[in-house]
C-alpha cells in the first residue's frame, strides 16, 4: 500500500492483490515505528495520524534482574517533526494506509485476490490474481510476506537460519505505574535465564514479550493457569484483559536476489529479521520509499532501466545491515550453544558492575535509516573515511548517501511552519546557499526528472541546514526525491550535471 500510494504522487496507477478477504483488524505484529519511516508515511497522509493515536517514547532501559545496566536515548541530526519511535500497532498502520488508498483514485486494492501465477515478456508482466483472468502490468512488486508465493513463482531461494527458542507475545490491557518506556529484562526473578521485553501502548495497553523454551506450548500454559501467573508477576493483583497474543520463532533470511527482470521483492518477502530493533516493517516501507520513485522514473521516461538495478543494490545492503545487527542481538539473547550461554550469563552478572561488560550487553540496536554511502547512485564527498565506522544507535556524520536531516522552514506560499523534509519527494532538490537557479538549470540540462531549488538563507535562515550539510557560500546540495543526499558542496553546473547523472544511475 505504501509503494502504490507513493507511485499514484508521481501519476502512477497500480493495483494491489490482497489474498485476505479483508484487513486483518486485530493482531498487532509490528509495534514500534521509527521517526524517518513515520516521514515516509506521512508523505502518503498517514504519518500525524499514527503518531496523534501512538505512544511516544525517547527511552529505553536494559536491566539484568534488579539493576539497571543502561538507558538508551536517541540522536536528532536536525529538528524533526516526530519522535525517535512511536509505538502503534500494525493494525493501525494498515488502517490508516487503506484509508488513504481507499481516498486515492490511482490505486485500486482487490481483497480475496491471491496472486497464483505470473507470465513475464519485453512488454510486461501477466498476472494471475483469485478468479478473474490474468491483468497485464508493467512491474511487479512482490510485497507478500515471508512465505511469498511470487518469491517462488520468480524459483528465488531464501536462505538463511531460524531460531529454536520461542517468544510468547501479549498485548495485555491494564492500569500500570510504568513510564512510556521501552523496558527490557534480562533474567529477571520472573524469567530466570531468559528474558522480557514491555512495551508500553495507547489506552493502556502494554506489549509483554517472553523468551520462552522451544519446546513452550501456549494452550498448555493457559490452560493450566501458567499464562495467569506469568502475568501476574509483572501486573500483580491488578485487573487485566488479553487484547492480542501469540508465540512467534524468529527467521533471518534475504532473498536470493529482490529484482528478477519486471518484478521485485519488498518488505517480508525479500528480508526478515528478529524483531529485537524494529527492523522489519520499518525497512519494509523503506524498501517501497526506494522502489516507488525510480519505477516512477522509469515509467515517466526520466530515467533507464539502470535505475531499477540499483533498489537491489540499495535495498540489499540494507537488509544485510539489518540481519548483521538484529543477528548480533540474537546471538547474545539465543545463543546456540552452551559456551554462548555462559559467556551471556558472565557477561550480565560482570555488567552490573564493570563499563566494558555492560557494553557487551546487546538488548536490541533500534531501526534506523541505511546510509546509502556506497551505492552507485551517491557522489561521494570529501569525508573521512572514519568518519563511516559509527556503530548502530550513535550519531551519523551527514554525508552523500545518508538520509537529509529536517529542520523547520518558511516554505514558499505557505503562511504556517513548514519542514524541509516537506521538498522531498516529487522530484529532486536543490538546496543552495543562495539563489539555486544556476543548479536547478544545470541539472534540466540533464534530465528531465523534476528539479526544485531553494535558498536555505531565505526559507531556513537559522542555518541548521547549512551547516549540517557544511554547504559554503554559493554551494548547492542535491536530495534524492526519497529525501537521501546524492551530493553535497555542488559548486559549478558540471558540478550539478554529473551529480544528477550519478544518482539517475546513467
Ligand atoms: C511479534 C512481531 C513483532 C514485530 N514487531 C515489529 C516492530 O516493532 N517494528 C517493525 O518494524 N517490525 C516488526 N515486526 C515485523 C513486521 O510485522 C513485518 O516486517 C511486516 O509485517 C512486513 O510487512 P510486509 O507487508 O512485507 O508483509 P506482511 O505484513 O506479511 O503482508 C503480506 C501480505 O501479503 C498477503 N499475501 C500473501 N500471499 C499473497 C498472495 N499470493 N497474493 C496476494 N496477497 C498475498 C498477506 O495476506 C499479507 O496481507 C514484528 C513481527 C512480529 C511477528
Amino acid at each position: 500500500m505504501t509503494a502504490a500510494l507513493l507511485l499514484a504522487k508521481y501519476g502512477v496507477a497500480s493495483t494491489i492483490y490482497e489474498a485476505k478477504p479483508e484487513r486483518d483488524p486485530i493482531g498487532s505484529k509490528a509495534l514500534c515505528m521509527q521517526r524517518d519511516v513515520l516521514d515516509i508515511l506521512e508523505r502518503v497522509g498517514c504519518g500525524r495520524p499514527l503518531v496523534d493515536e501512538g505512544v511516544t517514547w525517547q527511552m529505553g532501559r536494559t536491566y539484568y534482574r534488579d539493576s539497571e545496566l543502561f538507558q538508551i536515548t536517541f540522536h536528532d541530526a536536525g529538528i524533526s517533526a516526530f519522535p525517535p519511535f512511536v509505538n502503534v500497532g500494525q493494525d493501525r498502520t494498515e488502517f490508516h494506509l487503506e484509508r488513504a488508498v481507499d481516498a486515492e483514485p490511482l490505486v485500486e486494492l482487490h481483497y480475496a485476490s491471491p496472486v497464483t501465477d505470473l507470465r513475464e515478456d519485453d512488454n510486461g508482466v501477466a498476472i494471475t490474481a483469485g478468479s478473474r483472468d490474468p491483468s497485464r502490468f508493467d512491474y511487479l512488486v512482490g510485497a507478500d510476506g515471508a512465505r511469498s508465493t511470487i518469491r517462488k513463482l520468480l524459483g528465488l531461494d531464501f536462505p538463511g537460519r531460524s531460531f529454536t527458542d520461542q517468544f510468547l507475545i501479549c498485548d495485555i490491557r491494564a492500569q500500570l505505574p510504568f513510564e512510556n518506556e521501552r523496558r527490557f529484562f534480562f533474567d529477571p526473578e520472573w524469567n530466570p535465564d531468559r528474558q522480557v521485553l514491555i512495551h508500553p501502548q495507547a489506552d493502556s495497553v502494554w506489549r509483554i514479550d517472553w523468551q520462552v523454551p522451544p519446546d513452550y506450548d501456549l494452550d498448555h500454559d493457559e490452560a493450566g493457569g501458567g499464562l495467569d501467573e506469568r502475568i501476574r508477576k509483572i501486573v500483580g493483583d491488578q485487573d487485566y484483559e488479553i487484547v492480542w497474543m501469540s508465540v512467534y520463532r524468529f527467521h533471518e533470511r534475504i532473498a536470493s536476489a529482490f529484482r528478477a527482470g519486471r518484478s521485485f521483492l519488498a518488505g517480508d518477502a525479500a528480508h526478515i529479521v528478529s524483531p529485537f530493533g524494529a527492523r522489519g516493517l520499518n525497512s519494509g516501507v523503506q524498501d517501497a520509499d526506494n522502489l516507488a520513485w525510480k519505477i516512477a522514473f522509469v515509467l515517466n521516461g526520466w530515467a533507464d532501466d539502470a535505475l531499477l538495478d540499483t533498489y537491489e543494490i540499495e535495498r540489499r545492503a540494507a537488509a544485510e545491515e539489518n540481519l548483521r545487527v538484529a543477528g548480533t542481538t540474537m546471538e547474545f539473547l539465543v545463543p546456540q550453544s552452551e559456551e554462548g550461554w555462559e559467556l551471556r550469563r558472565r557477561t550480565l552478572a560482570a555488567a552490573v558492575g564493570n563499563p566494558r561488560a555492560r557494553e557487551m550487553v546487546d538488548s536490541g540496536r533500534l531501526a534506523e535509516p541505511y546510509w546509502y554511502t556506497e551505492s552507485p547512485l551517491t557522489t561521494i564527498g570529501p569525508h573521512d573515511p572514519e568518519m563511516m565506522n559509527t556503530p548502530p544507535g550513535t550519531a551519523r556524520p551527514i554525508v552523500p548517501g545518508v538520509l537529509c536531516p529536517d529542520a523547520p522552514c518558511a516554505l514558499p506560499g505557505r503562511a504556517d511552519i513548514g519542514r524541509i523534509r516537506e521538498l522531498f519527494g516529487s522530484g529532486f532538490t536543490v538546496l543552495a546557499v543562495g539563489d539555486p537557479e544556476w543548479a536547478v538549470a544545470a541539472a534540466a540540462a540533464r534530465s528531465d526528472a523534476p528539479v526544485a531549488g531553494f535558498d536555505l538563507r531565505a526559507i531556513e535562515p537559522a542555518g541548521l541546514m547549512r551547516d549540517a550539510l557544511q554547504l559554503g557560500e554559493g554551494e548547492a546540495a542535491l536530495v534524492r526525491p526519497d529525501g537521501h543526499i546524492a551530493a553535497v558542496g555542488l559548486r559549478d553546473p558540471s558540478a550539478v550535471g554529473a551529480a544528477i547523472s550519478t544518482a539517475l544511475a546513467r
